[in-house]
């Protein structure tokens, strides 16, 4: 599988022998950690696809696939969750000895020297040798310097693949042994069909708040997914009450809790009616019990102020006040 807007830069890359080192580089959220393992696995590939992809069935992909190439190494942070991206700050560990800290955001020294061996022995497989540096930002003052000597004397047939989102703050040493290969956001209707096929709800906002950056809107999307996960445990729960739920919805979107709670209301009318739901699929016990407290005649009249209050949601309103008001059939008794 490779993210639709790759599949050019990917062709067009393989279509000429590997240099040496290269520099890939792009904004953050649109796969270039992906690419350059892409990239990697293509040239181990015994039989690359005509778009230069791996053909994922050979043995060389297989042994990639399963992270058992033995030509292969990924140099990374030892906490790759947090790479170092605040502006100016220093590399932590300048001397390196002793060891980093575990979770170092940098690329130390010492990880550079514990791929020696990899770097001068033959290769296992007669072909490529690949490092992956991923980003090369990460590497510190130390790191740079020990893998800029392995840059200078490469063996025959090591690839060393950069991936930088901040090209910039790469040591100019290291940058000046490299060939550039950049890679740019993609057109936003490519992002967007994307998007649509990973189901992402409100696509076209998402990835306007993601700087058009088509996997940052997917994050995005999960993590709205969460909240409001979060907020309907505490809807159907029953443990908070009317005025802790209205403070703890107040505190989200209006747009989005308003879009939750129709649905949800949607969803006590289907039940009452056809006993079934249509978006909590997961939750019909809750909607079943929340819709034999409420009439027919009730839950249409909340339905019914739900869509008054989105007709009138750009008008300024007491958030908390809104929220108490179209929440309090929830807590209907009768
Ligand atoms: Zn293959």
């Amino acid at each position: 599988m490779i993210y639709p807007w790759l599949q050019e830069p990917l062709a067009r890359l393989m279509q000429r022998p590997p240099a040496q080192a290269l520099l890939l580089s792009g904004p953050r959220g649109i796969g270039l950690s992906q690419f350059a393992r892409q990239v990697a696995q293509a040239l181990f590939c015994a039989r690359p696809q005509a778009q230069g992809l791996g053909c994922g069935t050979c043995t060389p992909c297989q042994w990639f696939g399963a992270a058992t190439h033995p030509d292969y190494r990924l140099l990374e942070p030892e906490s790759a969750a947090a790479p170092p991206g605040v502006e100016g700050a220093s590399p932590a560990g300048l001397s390196d000895s002793p060891r980093a800290s575990p979770g170092s955001a940098w690329i130390t020294v010492d990880q550079v020297r514990e791929l020696s061996d990899f770097l001068v022995l033959s290769t296992h497989q007669q072909g490529y040798r690949v490092l992956v540096v991923d980003p090369a930002e990460a590497l510190n003052p130390n790191a740079a310097n020990a893998l800029l000597k392995v840059l200078e004397e490469p063996r025959p047939g090591t690839v060393f693949l950069l991936v930088s989102h901040h090209p910039a703050r790469v040591p100019a040493t290291i940058l000046s042994r490299c060939q550039s290969f950049k890679l740019a956001l993609p057109p936003t209707p490519v992002a967007l069909a994307w998007l649509q096929a990973q189901a992402v709800a409100a696509p076209e906002q998402l990835l306007a708040l993601a700087g058009q950056a088509p996997l940052e809107a997917q994050r995005l999307a999960l993590q709205e997914q969460g909240v409001r996960t979060a907020w309907l445990e505490h809807l159907v729960a029953g443990q908070l009450t009317l005025i802790q739920l209205s403070e703890h919805t107040a505190k989200l979107p209006l747009s989005d809790w308003l879009d939750w709670l129709q649905r949800w209301v949607f969803d006590l009318i289907e039940f009452k009616i056809l006993g079934q739901a249509r978006y909590h699929l997961a939750l019909s016990s809750s909607l079943a019990r929340m819709s034999e407290r409420l009439s027919l005649f009730d839950l249409l009249a909340w339905e019914k102020s739900l869509r008054e209050a989105r007709r009138l949601m750009h008008h300024p309103l007491n958030p908390r006040l809104l929220a108490e008001h179209l929440l309090l059939p929830c807590f209907s008794t009768a």
